[in-house]
């Protein structure tokens, strides 16, 4: 009798486990709910410019937003109808799979490991890695990094690039770019390592620091999103919108806006 009573409850347990899986819901598609919300939500990064920064009215502005609002134009039809979430490059990832946002539009270099856990949209800008030093450093060349202090930010490109281009160098990671940066203003690190589109911001503003010329990588930016069929038809539209702001000059119109002839890659 024992052991009939033990037989059904691990019947009933075993039911109730496999009609609860078969209720799982599949995560809605993400075009549709961009849709219903009436609202995209982009995760963006802070204070690079000229790709995403504050404007004089306290409002996100730069390429990257412009980007967004193509987007948010061609699924909206309202280039107005975007909410912003400032994300940093370590955690950006979680951020976009626990939902906080809809899509990554935040300096994404689309790579092989990346492309195993998010799905990239086709690239809308290419960068590349370079450094940058004091105005008075002795570094001039890449390998002029060995065995001196890099700066790297957490969860960026740049750790992988600085190891290839300079095995010797002692690496140290920051939270953000911003620390990064001013541990180099502090003198508590040597160089900072990084794309040279988020060095110039700061080669721009501060007389005081350069950047090397020379780029060591080629970092072709994508708009990243959940891995899934969830988001095939958002990609679908944004890879359309991508292709044709390239192809009506929209594209190059906003990078004259943002860049100096001279950076335009
Ligand atoms: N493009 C880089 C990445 O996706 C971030 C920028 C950087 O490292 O400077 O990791």
């Amino acid at each position: 009798m024992k052991r009939f009573l033990i037989n059904i409850s691990l019947i009933l347990m075993i039911t109730i486990v496999l009609v609860g899986c078969g209720k799982k819901q599949a995560p809605m598609d993400l075009y549709d709910s961009i849709q219903q919300r009436g609202k995209l939500v982009v995760g963006i990064e802070n204070n690079i410019q000229p790709f995403s920064f504050k404007g004089p009215d306290g409002k996100p502005q730069g390429f990257e937003i412009d980007i967004a609002k193509q987007i948010a134009k061609a699924i909206l039809t309202d280039e107005n109808a975007v909410e912003y979430v400032i994300v940093e490059p370590a955690t950006r990832i979680s951020m976009l799979n626990s939902g906080k946002a809809d899509m990554l539009i935040a300096t994404m270099t689309i790579t092989k490991s990346r492309a195993n856990v998010v799905d990239f949209s086709e690239p809308y800008y290419y960068a590349g890695q370079t450094i940058l030093v004091k105005r008075n450093s002795k570094i001039k060349t890449f390998t002029d990094l060995n065995n001196k202090r890099v700066g790297v930010t957490f969860g960026t490109t740049a750790i992988e690039g600085i190891k290839t281009v300079a095995p010797g160098a002692q690496i140290q990671g920051f939270k953000t770019y911003q620390e990064a940066y001013n541990a180099l203003k502090a003198d508590n690190i040597d160089a900072f390592a990084s794309d040279d589109t988020i060095l110039l911001g700061y080669s721009i503003n501060d007389a005081n620091v350069k950047i090397l010329q020379q780029r060591y990588t080629q970092e072709p930016y994508g708009i990243a999103f959940r891995k899934g069929t969830e988001s095939e038809r958002a990609i679908d539209i944004v890879n359309s919108t991508i292709n044709i702001m390239k192809s009506n000059g929209t594209m190059t119109k906003l990078k004259s806006r943002w860049f100096k002839p001279s950076e335009i890659k």
